[in-house]
């Protein structure tokens, strides 16, 4: 018998996107394969101190599921994107630059700067910020 299309492009879909994952160090650092310093945690998202910091905060938080660029986002994904941005404040009033303010970023596509093809907000903050980074 003929599979249905469905199973088939579904188990196709399925292979494709564990590939993916298998080569995203944001997915290998959500699934602790590979070393971050881990700020927050949870089912949805985790947070973890950028490698090469541009400021005295920045952190990466991202959704642990993998999402390319915002350009994927879809119409599911708005409520985890809210709460991005809740953890967002929360971590930043932990790190005591709330009030004084901070920057939240999602470079996206190559033009925007984005180098890293999984979804993640850059929260920088503890010194103040020109416009535009440039
Ligand atoms: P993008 O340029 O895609 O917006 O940002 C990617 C960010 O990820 C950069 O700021 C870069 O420093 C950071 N980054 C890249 N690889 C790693 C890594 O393996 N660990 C951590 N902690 N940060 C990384
Ligand atoms: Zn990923």
């Amino acid at each position: 018998m003929i599979k249905p299309l469905a199973i088939h492009l579904n188990s196709h879909l399925s292979r494709i996107r564990s590939k993916m994952t298998d080569s995203c160090i944001f997915c290998k650092i959500v699934s602790n394969e590979a070393k971050a310093t881990i700020v927050y945690r949870d089912e949805r998202v985790t947070a973890f101190r950028d490698a090469h910091p541009m400021g005295p905060t920045h952190i990466l938080i991202v959704p642990n599921k993998h999402i390319e660029s915002v350009n994927m986002l879809e119409a599911e994904d708005e409520p985890l994107i809210g709460y991005l941005f809740t953890i967002a404040r929360k971590l930043a009033e932990e790190e005591g630059i709330a009030k004084g303010g901070y920057r939240l970023i999602a470079n996206t596509g190559p033009n925007g700067g984005q180098t890293i093809f999984h979804f993640h907000l850059h929260l920088i903050g503890g010194q103040r910020m020109r416009y535009p980074m440039g």
